[in-house]
């Protein structure tokens, strides 16, 4: 029986898994729990044509406006596509997706759309709804290996033949297999503000760097308008787009509407729009808030956020304003891969935010994301099925399998996480400056990460991880003279001249 290894438990891991079925022997390795990832944080919903006064053609040219049509076309009409057909196939099965009092389902509106077209499950937990059903749904006879942080790729000839990992008590293990999906997700603890998980250092990316495969678009990152702005280090949590779509107005600390004549959609501009103006007030050392006051039934609707927000004493409900800040959220770019998941590496798919199919283009439509890991996930279980095993190229001997860690006594030598975190949000976040995007690499050079020593902890290993995704990112920035979409470059004096 074909034998396929998934890295990562979000959604992206477990739909692949999902729809494998019992064809394949399947192996999730995961790096907390398998309830640990920003699938089980996501609160707005899924974006997908189910009403039938929607048009594919709409959600189409919506994802391509906020993309600044960087996206690939064939990857968006796959999404509008394919995405309804597994949603409907999940209700099929059971998955219950909140409904009106006619019993038709209940759509939301978010940022960028022109229709209202978000389905959300049990209010804003659409993504731990939708995550758990998918993974009670499946085999038990998948094995799962949990606390396993994945360490790197064994490669042959461009194959991908075998990978390495940290167990619970951080030694290396090793573990084999005819196929390889990795769905690790995104970078969002790269910077001091981020909604994502603390699982999400972009281990799969670095992961795929040093194995020499092909990755793109990273200098698109998302940054989300509204996290939540509290003092005392509580978690900035999301502040979902969703509470705008259903009536919530940004304003300063002086009450006034932030987003008027910044965009003909104002509140519902695309997110880098909307990012940029909040970040605007709150460098000049004004707060923002969201104005909820025109939001209906507020804690029905958003049972999460509400009783975070009660939990931590925010007095919304006498206030009806919501302290907000700007912070990382989603990775458009990363791993390339064709509409069938492949990677530049052989035997090797990735799907989920780790990959990047062209949906997204230079910033993704808000609730895109699930959609896209519906999509493909689907996609990439049925190329797998239909792949036929190459005897030849299989297993290999695993006693060469840490090819990637230095053999050669190559210095390891890593900055401090806290520094590092610091360094990045300054240089490579919402607005960014040529001049301060070189220094944060020659900063870098100081260190060494790239190889990886014999023996390593899991905390050291990510903070490697971060540093060489970090690079990466901060060349693909000075490589994008000209802002578009989420990128978004001041040009300073000496470049106009
Ligand atoms: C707060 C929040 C709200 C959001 N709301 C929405 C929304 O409403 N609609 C929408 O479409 N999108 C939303 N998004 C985006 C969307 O949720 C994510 O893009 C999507 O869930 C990513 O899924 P994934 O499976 O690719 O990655 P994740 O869900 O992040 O899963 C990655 C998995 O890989 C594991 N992992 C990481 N590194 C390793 C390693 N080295 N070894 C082993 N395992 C590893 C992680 O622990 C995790 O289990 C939201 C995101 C956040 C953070």
């Amino acid at each position: 029986m074909k034998k396929v290894v998934i890295i990562g438990s979000g959604l992206a891991g477990s739909i692949v898994a999902y729809y494998l079925g019992q064809q394949v022997e399947i192996t999730i390795l995961t790096k907390g729990t398998r309830g640990d990832s920003n699938s089980m944080l996501a609160q707005g919903g899924i974006a997908a044509v189910l009403s039938p006064k929607d048009k594919k053609e709409s959600h189409i040219r919506d994802t391509l406006i906020a993309g600044e049509f960087h996206n690939s076309r064939i990857a968006v009409n796959f999404l509008v596509e394919n995405g309804p057909e597994v949603i409907k196939d999940l209700i099929h099965s059971g998955l219950i997706f909140d409904r009106d009092e006619s019993g038709n389902l209940s759509f939301g509106l978010e940022g960028a759309h022109s229709f209202s077209r978000i389905v959300h499950s049990g209010g804003d937990r659409t993504g731990k709804n939708v995550t758990e059903f998918v993974q009670n749904k499946l085999s038990s006879k998948i094995k799962w290996i949990e606390s396993a942080m994945a360490v790197s790729w064994k490669v042959n000839n461009n194959k991908v033949t075998g990978l390495s990992y940290l167990d619970s008590e951080e030694n290396i293990q090793m573990i084999d297999a005819d196929i390889f999906v990795l769905a690790s997700g995104g970078v969002g603890q790269l910077f001091n503000l981020t909604t994502n998980d603390k699982t999400v250092t972009g281990d799969g990316l670095a992961m795929t760097i040093r194995a020499e495969g092909k990755l793109t678009d990273l200098e698109f990152l998302q940054f989300h308008p509204t996290l939540l702005s509290v003092e005392n280090k509580i978690p900035p949590i999301l502040i979902s787009e969703a509470v705008r779509g259903a009536g919530a107005v940004l304003i300063s600390g002086r009450g006034d509407k932030i987003m008027i004549g910044r965009h003909p959609k104002e509140n519902l501009a695309p997110r880098d729009v909307v990012s940029r103006v909040v970040n605007e007030y709150i460098k000049k050392g004004d707060k923002v808030y969201l104005d909820i006051s025109m939001v209906k039934n507020f804690e029905t609707r958003f049972p999460f956020i509400s009783d975070y927000l009660l939990s931590i004493n925010v007095p919304f409900q006498v206030t009806k304003k919501i302290p907000i800040q700007p912070g990382m959220h989603f990775l458009m770019g990363g791993i390339k891969t064709t509409l069938k998941g492949e990677t530049s590496l052989k035997n090797l798919y990735a799907v989920g935010e780790v990959a990047c199919t062209g949906v997204h283009g230079a910033n993704r439509l808000a609730s895109n994301s699930l959609l896209e890991i519906l999509a493909f996930g689907r996609s990439v279980a049925h190329s797998i099925l239909k792949e036929s095993l190459d005897r030849k190229n299989k297993r290999e001997n695993l006693d060469t399998l840490i090819e990637q860690i230095n053999p050669k006594e190559i210095p390891f030598n890593l900055p401090e996480r806290e520094i590092l975190i610091q360094k990045v949000s300054n240089s490579l976040g919402i607005v960014r400056k040529r001049s301060e995007v070189c220094e944060f690499i020659q900063w870098l050079k100081r260190y060494q990460f790239e190889f990886l020593p014999e023996k390593i902890s899991k905390e050291n290993l990510e903070t490697a991880n971060l540093c060489l995704v970090s690079e990466k990112i901060a060349l693909a920035i000075l490589k994008r003279k000209i802002s578009l979409g989420a990128h978004y470059i001041i040009q300073e004096e000496n470049e106009l001249q």
